[in-house]
């Protein structure tokens, strides 16, 4: 019998990399080519309706329809003239992913001819039918219908022959049903903490501006190799496969050169991205093989975020085109690293000051440490609520394991801040005192060294660490939204600098300086989060999961629990309270968090049951009946030896036919597990019901890559981990 893997394999093995068109000119002549930006609006649109666009996009004001008609006309003139013959609103449902529907700008004028039209009422607002997203109830119950309105503080862009339109997607009863409506509203609300703020340190403040830079991770695999793989397939992941005798113990494959097909990849995408505007910078082999990430320069959080699932949308679709597919998995290969998104975040005024860098003199270190205690403040508080920010089915293969953070959210923040924390804290209450400035100048008891910045210790164990102007939060999963991370950080940290603000009004009605109320205000604060989520040690050691819990640190592991913290009092106070979510909208958000997690558990279950039946039994048999034929050759042939001679052969019959019944029983198990949660109705029942089979679905798996272990190489029906991995 011919192994067709082995055709697979060679095949993908001898692809080329595909030639990359180049665009004429520099990347900054066709930076932004495919965006409606400012220099396009510009051009486009009068000078009343330019200004009156701007005027609503930076101050939020609503657009008229009158104005809207003209954008419109503007728009589709420009799209036109890139060969738009579509429009589609583009949106975040609760899918991780995007959506859009085309409408044709073609349409009948009503004399039996056509044209191209599109109006500023099209522009606002689409009415997908989109009964089938996930919406957790809340339209079932209440409004079938649900519409998009144009979000015009993220340009609109090109993709292909349709102009595309980010926008929010809100039900008519007025619930969020996707990533960016909850996150706008979360930026909002931190600046409008910030700011009053930072207008005790300069009142020229107006706004706080949020910043997000990502790193995004992936895995890319040959797509030959990948259609070879049914799991890879329709979980996107592998469910089984016994690892690599290389993987990546000889970090061979971090900063490496790039693979020559993966290359012309990645300046493809590069094109690509620069075209519709996105900085990419970074490139790079990651750690595990075939992993590689791309990171751009951070910009405002929501653009950043549109720009990181516009970037995945193009990743996916040029893949192909170079023979690949990319895997935005978290976990697609057991044993190896998986994939995580550490979101960089920092908030900085319009005025232009970094307010997660060390300030120019010691009033804006002030600033700096106020904002620095606050968000730490604020993550120690929800601390539980972040981690259920990042939580999914696939990150729980990653969290918790021993190449990513754990499933505790504790903060590092390196030996400098380390010890100036520790010297304010010990600081007489009303100590007059100063921080001294980048300049070295001392004038107080703390000094924050000059080169600061570049010299912050990474700590690659922790979960939220401080980058000397930023904070990363690494536990973001490779194919989230990054919203869903950010909204509920930013929201945390609104409350957190709100009700830090209210106590220095307080301090300071009663009689003391700026200085002095806000150092009283930071004490308590520097006391607590040095105690409690502050932790510079290795976070992926067995004796941090103690500490923490004794620290009160949520150290919950189940993902399904973990998402009971969006319904927990403290949490709903502080999403209704700022106004980000109401309280209908978490619990529905639950609800789909649940069926997700459930739905991705069980599809993976049924998945791995069928290929254990249909794969891997059938292998594992035919090998055991080669070796059974070969036992009953050896006794026709050498009737008194046969039984020394066949040692090995039988040795590997017990071993095989052991294995065999383990698997019919573990699929059996598994097959269990998961009919007993389909058997559930209530949500979270489900996704418990749903952990048990993910388990069970560990446990065949074990027995599964033992027996690729052992069978004949030519009768296993799967591409290996070697030839997944290695081939690119
Ligand atoms: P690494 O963490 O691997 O050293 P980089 O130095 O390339 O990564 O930075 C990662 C990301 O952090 C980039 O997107 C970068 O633009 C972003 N970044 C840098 N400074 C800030 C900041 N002040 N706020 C938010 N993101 C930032
Ligand atoms: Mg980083």
């Amino acid at each position: 019998m011919g192994n067709l893997r082995f055709d697979v394999v060679q095949e993908a093995f001898r692809k080329k990399a595909v030639p990359v068109e180049i665009p004429a000119g520099k990347p900054s002549d066709y930076f932004g080519s495919l965006v409606f930006g400012r220099s396009n609006m510009r051009k486009y649109l009068d000078q009343d309706t330019y200004q009156r666009l701007v005027h609503c996009i930076d101050d939020g004001v609503p657009l008229d329809s009158e104005i809207a008609d003209k954008v419109a006309r503007g728009m589709k003139e420009w799209a036109m003239e890139h060969g738009a013959t579509h429009v589609t609103h583009w949106f975040q449902p609760l899918t991780e992913g995007t959506a859009e529907k085309h409408d044709a700008f073609l349409t009948p004028d009503g004399n039996g001819t056509v044209i191209e039209k599109f109006d500023g009422k099209s522009l606002a607002q689409q009415e997908p039918d989109a009964s089938s997203f996930p919406n957790g109830g809340i339209r079932a119950t209440f409004e079938a219908r649900g519409y998009t309105a144009w979000d015009p503080t993220s340009p609109v862009f090109i993709q292909d022959d349709t102009l595309c339109i980010p926008s929010v997607f809100i039900a008519y009863t007025g619930e969020a049903l996707d990533y960016k409506t909850p996150l706008k509203k979360a930026l909002k609300a931190v600046s409008d903490a910030a700011v009053p703020l930072c207008q005790l340190f300069d009142p020229k403040v107006k706004r706080v501006y949020s910043y997000l830079g990502w790193e995004q991770e992936y895995f890319l695999v040959d797509e030959d190799l990948f259609a070879a793989r049914p799991d890879l397939m329709l979980t996107g992941r592998t469910l089984m496969g016994h690892s690599s005798s290389k993987n990546q113990q000889l970090g061979d494959h971090y900063f490496g050169s790039i693979p020559s097909r993966v290359a012309a990849f990645m300046k493809d995408v590069e094109i690509a991205g620069y075209q519709l505007g996105i900085p990419l910078k970074t490139r790079h082999n990651e750690v595990a093989p075939n992993q590689f990430e791309m990171a751009p320069v951070y910009e405002e959080a929501n653009l950043s975020n549109d720009h990181n699932q516009m970037i995945m949308n193009v990743m996916t679709r040029l893949a192909r085109k170079h023979g690949f597919v990319v895997l935005f998995h978290e976990k697609p290969f057991e044993g190896i690293n998986g994939s995580g998104k550490h979101n960089n975040w920092s908030l900085g005024t319009d005025t232009g000051v970094q307010l997660m860098a060390p300030g120019k003199d010691a009033r804006g270190n002030l600033q700096f440490v106020t904002f620095f205690v606050n968000v730490l403040a604020a993550v120690q508080r929800h601390n539980g609520l972040l981690k259920a920010s990042v939580a999914s089915a696939g990150n729980s293969h990653r969290l918790g394991g021993h190449e990513a953070p754990p499933t505790i959210v504790s903060a590092f923040v390196g030996n400098t801040m380390t010890e100036v924390l520790q010297k304010l804290r010990e600081l007489p209450s009303g100590t007059p005192f100063e921080i001294a400035g980048k300049k070295g100048r001392k004038v107080g008891v703390v000094e924050i060294p000059e080169i600061f910045v570049d010299n912050t210790d990474r700590n690659r164990t922790s979960p939220f660490a401080f980058i000397g102007n930023r904070f990363e939060f690494r536990a973001v999963g490779s194919s989230a939204n990054c919203a869903g991370a950010l909204t509920v950080l930013s929201a945390a940290v609104a409350e957190q600098i709100n009700e830090f603000k209210a106590a220095v009004d307080k301090a300071m009605a009663e009689g003391k300086t700026l200085e002095i109320a806000v150092m009283d205000c930071l004490k308590p604060l520097i006391g607590q989060i040095l105690d409690t989520v502050c932790f510079e040690g290795n976070g992926y050691s067995e004796a941090w999961k103690k500490e923490a819990a004794k620290r009160g640190l949520d150290t919950e592991s189940s993902m399904p629990r973990m998402f009971c913290q969006f319904t927990a009092p403290e949490s709903v106070k502080l999403f209704t309270d700022l106004g980000v979510y109401s309280e209908k909208e978490l619990e529905a958000r639950n609800e789909v968090k649940w069926e997700t997690y459930s739905t991705k558990v069980l599809i993976e279950a049924r998945m791995a049951a069928r290929m254990a039946v249909n794969h891997i039994l059938p292998a594992g048999i035919e090998y055991q009946h080669r070796l059974l034929g070969d036992l009953d050759l050896l006794r026709q042939n050498y009737p008194h030896d046969w039984h020394k001679m066949a040692v090995t052969q039988k040795g590997l019959i017990s071993e095989c036919s052991a294995l065999l019944a383990d698997i019919k029983t573990r699929t059996d198990a598994l097959n269990a597990a998961r009919e007993a949660a389909e058997a559930k109705e209530d949500a979270f029942a489900k996704a418990i019901a749903a952990e048990k089979a993910a388990e069970a679905l560990r446990l065949l798996r074990e027995s599964i890559d033992k027996l690729e272990e052992i069978t004949d190489n030519a009768l296993w029906p799967l591409p290996k981990y070697r030839e997944l991995l290695f081939i690119n």
